[in-house]
């Protein structure tokens, strides 16, 4: 039976591996999972492998909380080694982290071919370790797993084959719509919450762009304890932003609670009247969940969101007071096209893997 290396690490690729896991497991492909230990608080993860059935990693490397390079070579290093031994077909590796850089790297040096998960997705800000950790790994790939039309121009313009480039979908919208039910039924976070049928806002801030700056992350969290005074705010806090902020904001109309598994996060953005962010994935969760997004970032990889009227950059952050007033009341067109494909992604990812490794 041929043989894939999965690679993960943190919270998003949790949830993007959920769903080609699931598929694997139906056909006759075996999947080994390496997890680099990049997120590891039991929040940040086992959460995910339970509600999500992943099945369990077969490596656990526990590289965590160290810098870029630190952090990447000592994952490199586990990875060649899991390699080595397993001799895999292929290696998966999703989104835009350390432990996806590390992974592509390993399995390259060893010219064992790549497919990479979310390819093509570029903000054109090289300051971002995301922007270099994907633009190295798709140069690095066999098979690049573009979920739109924009990141399939942003390869060809970088001269990638056309063979290559493969316009999937979006995994994350499999995910949304697989696992939606399940977190109606079993996701108490709204009475956990508090929360009656009033309408909230659900925010959440984590990029390194906006936590490596104190200025930053003060005018962030100011202007969300501001929208607080007249606005019901939940926000789950990321860890790394936690240990970053430089005092209490919390209030009792300014929720800001631990991160909450994706059951709950499904629900949350369910019932919110609006999102503000500066996720990558909850940027396209918002649009699934019909809701409009203010993303506190200068530019975003998601620009067809920005095209549609769907997301709007909060640039400069004091701009979030006025998108809030001109979006509370507005009405969001869910007759919206498929921007992200169908939710057949992971099929697709894999009907081509099966037929080509
Ligand atoms: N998410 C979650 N719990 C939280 C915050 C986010 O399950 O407390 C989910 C969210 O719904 C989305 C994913 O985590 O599916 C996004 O991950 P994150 O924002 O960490 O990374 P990014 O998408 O920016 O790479």
């Amino acid at each position: 039976m041929k043989k894939i290396v999965t690679i993960l690490g943190a919270r998003p690729q949790f949830i993007k591996a959920a769903t080609l896991s699931r598929v694997f497991h139906e056909r006759d492909l075996k999947e080994v999972i390496i997890h680099t230990g990049q997120h590891y608080d039991w929040n940040m993860s086992d959460i995910f492998f339970e509600q999500m059935a992943i099945p369990k990693p077969n490596y656990a490397l526990s590289i965590n909380s160290k810098h870029h390079g630190d952090m990447t070579g000592k994952m490199l290093e586990g990875i060649e080694k899991v390699l080595l031994d397993e001799k895999p077909n292929a290696v998966l590796v999703y989104g835009d982290t350390n432990s996806t850089l590390a992974g592509a790297l390993a399995a390259a040096k060893l010219h064992i071919p790549i497919a990479h998960v979310e390819a093509g997705l570029r903000s054109f800000n090289r300051r971002m370790p995301e922007e270099i950790n994907r633009v190295l790994t798709d140069h690095m790939s066999t098979w690049l797993f573009a979920p739109t039309t924009t990141a399939v121009n942003n390869l060809s313009k970088e001269g990638i084959t056309q063979e290559s480039i493969l316009q999937v979908g979006d995994v994350m919208y499999d995910a949304v719509l697989f696992y939606q039910k399940m977190a109606q039924q079993q996701s108490d976070v709204l009475k956990r919450i508090g929360i009656n049928s009033e309408p909230f806002i659900l925010a959440t801030i984590h990029r390194a762009e906006n936590t490596n700056s104190q200025e930053k992350l003060r005018a962030i969290f100011s202007q969300l304890e501001i929208l607080a005074k007249e606005k019901l705010v939940i926000l789950p806090l990321h860890p790394r932003t936690k240990s970053l902020l430089d005092r209490d904001y919390s209030t009792d109309q300014f929720k800001i609670i631990d991160p909450i598994g994706y059951f709950d996060m499904i629900l949350l953005q369910k019932h919110c009247k609006l999102i503000i962010t500066d996720s990558g994935g909850v940027q396209k969760e918002a649009f699934f969940n019909n809701k409009f997004c203010i993303t506190v970032r200068e530019e975003t990889e998601w620009v067809e969101l920005v095209e549609h009227g769907f997301n709007f950059l909060a640039n400069p952050i004091s701009t979030i007071q006025t998108l809030v007033t001109q979006l509370w009341d507005r009405e969001f067109d869910s007759k919206k096209n498929n921007l992200y494909g169908i939710g057949k992604s992971a099929e697709k990812i894999v009907d081509i893997l099966e037929k080509n490794i």
